[in-house]
């Protein structure tokens, strides 16, 4: 192992830009220790009989340029992408919904006449009135999200269309949520910018982009081709690799240690970046930090997400179903009483994620919970029979058309904003004291990022190692 090795913990998207940029960089070797045995973190494209899974539906959009030329890198975008059509990002219009009480509302809402009639004008009426009532009387300073929604669209339009679903993903009500999470993920939804955005739309806010590009066979595929870049230019990536201590000696971090299939393995690092949850890694260091950080640490709240792949064969398919001729990419579940959050329609996203796409529509039914709660207990039977009795529920599919179902269960999916996350900042200050610690990603620093934001986290901390070295003679032997 070489004496100064910069030590990666996790291969998603934020590990994986640091091995590369620092590779690129700098004489130093990445060496990337990933827990799991697959490479893209959350961003990773799971296979099933054929099938590929998406954890999410990830689209890649960015405002910045650094990353999209970053992706392109790896996967371009290619007008005439005809001759090799899976080497090339596909460009997808965003097409999304809201399901509620049976009908299909556009996503983001929008006042056209369409909405409005699906409505029907008294309820309309109301939802004007309940938002000009917003206006004049804001609630000021916003607590928390249900303030931070009511006064962007008016008490009943938020009732109707954004409490449930959120309250579903987080798991507790909005008015447990720090108002901080609008600000970071929806700043820029409002009635009055719908109304705008009706007569010029925008292109800049993230959470609306309706263009977005996907690599052919999902997110995984762009990063299995950073991580040969990454070994092709003399890093190293570990799979199967869990980092599980790491041995602090004054303000700095000297050496680490994992569980591997061999056994426990430990090496020296001069850096570290980590982009593990901060809860797991503030546990793992040695000597202890102070009880209250670890308390901190421990408190930090997190969400767990299921997802099920869900395999239809069309020839059965009821051809009145909802699935059956929605072209949408996902579809948000806002019908009170089912568990269901929303669903993706793999096969609108790219025909490549479906085995035999002339046979089959290939789903994901997400389902948001907490590890230990009776969702996540449920058996993969359990799941397969909550998941068709919800889709009869609202005629999304006809139970007889699966042919099969796969479920993922996926621990901390979402570093939440709620409980004890406002009492932390003694944790970060401590971290941020450890000299040779950067912080890189999404749980890694807890913060509810996109895949861009994460990546520009790790080229920012990279940009901070690069000040800091001194080069020395060859690779592998830059000082610190
Ligand atoms: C449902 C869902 C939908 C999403 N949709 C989008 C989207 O449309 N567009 C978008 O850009 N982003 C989307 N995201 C966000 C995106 O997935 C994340 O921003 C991105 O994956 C974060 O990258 P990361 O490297 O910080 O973390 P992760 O992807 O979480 O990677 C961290 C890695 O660290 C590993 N690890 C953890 N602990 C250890 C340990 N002790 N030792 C070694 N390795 C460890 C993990 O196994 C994991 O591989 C979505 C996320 C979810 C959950």
């Amino acid at each position: 192992m070489p004496s100064s090795t910069v030590l990666i913990i996790g291969a998603g998207p934020a590990g994986l830009t640091a091995a590369y940029e620092i590779a690129k960089q700098t004489s130093l070797t990445p060496l990337v220790v990933e827990a799991s045995s697959q490479i893209g973190g959350l961003s990773r494209t799971e296979e099933r009989d054929g099938n590929r899974l998406d954890i999410g539906g990830h689209r890649f959009h960015s405002n910045s340029a650094w990353v999209r030329n970053w992706w392109q890198q790896f996967i371009p975008i290619h007008a005439a992408a005809t001759d090799q059509p899976l080497d090339h990002m596909l460009v997808q219009q965003r097409k999304s919904r809201i399901l509620y009480a049976g009908r299909l509302f556009d996503y983001p809402l929008s006042p056209t006449p369409a909405t409005l009639s699906q409505l029907g004008w008294t309820r309309a009426v109301g939802f004007l009135f309940s938002y000009l009532h917003a206006c004049c009387r804001p609630r000021l300073p916003e607590r928390h999200l249900e303030d931070f929604f009511i006064n962007r669209f008016g008490e009943r339009l938020y009732r109707t269309f954004f409490a449930d679903y959120t309250e579903k993903v987080w798991g507790v009500p909005c008015s447990q949520i720090a108002a901080d999470w609008g600000a970071e993920r929806v700043k820029g939804i409002s009635i009055s910018r719908a109304l705008l955005d009706s007569i010029i739309p925008r292109s800049d806010e993230p959470s609306l982009t309706r263009e977005f590009w996907y690599p052919p066979r999902g997110p995984g595929q762009l990063w299995s081709r950073v991580a040969d870049a990454i070994t092709d230019s003399g890093g190293q990536i570990r799979l199967n690799h869990r980092l599980a201590r790491l041995t602090l000696r004054g303000q700095r971090i000297v050496a680490a240690e994992m569980e591997t299939p061999r056994g426990r393995q430990s090496l020296t690092c001069t850096a570290v970046f980590s982009s593990m949850p901060i809860s797991h890694l503030v546990g793992a260091l040695e000597a202890h930090p102070p009880e209250s950080i670890r308390q901190q640490a421990k408190a930090l709240p997190y969400r767990d997400f299921i997802t099920i792949g869900l395999l239809l064969d069309k020839k059965l398919l009821d051809a009145n179903c909802l699935v059956a001729t929605a072209e949408d990419h996902w579809i948000y579940i806002q019908e009170p009483g089912l568990r269901l959050g929303r669903v993706q329609l793999f096969h609108n996203w790219s025909p490549h994620l479906v085995a035999d796409a002339d046979r089959h529509l290939w789903l994901g039914f997400e389902y948001f919970c907490a590890q230990g709660d009776d969702l996540w207990e449920q058996s993969d039977a359990e799941l397969r029979r909550l998941a068709i009795r919800e889709a009869e529920q609202i005629n999304l599919f006809n139970g007889s058309a699966l042919a099969a179902s796969y479920p993922i269960r996926v621990p901390k999916a979402y570093p939440a904003y709620t409980g004890n996350y406002r009492h932390t900042q003694g944790l970060f200050d401590y971290l941020t004291g450890i000299e040779n610690l950067s912080l890189i990603g999404r749980n890694g620093r807890h913060k509810y990022d996109n895949q861009d934001v994460a990546m520009l986290s790790a080229r920012d901390e990279v940009a901070r190692l690069v000040q800091h070295c001194r080069p020395a003679s060859g690779k592998g032997s830059t000082q610190l």
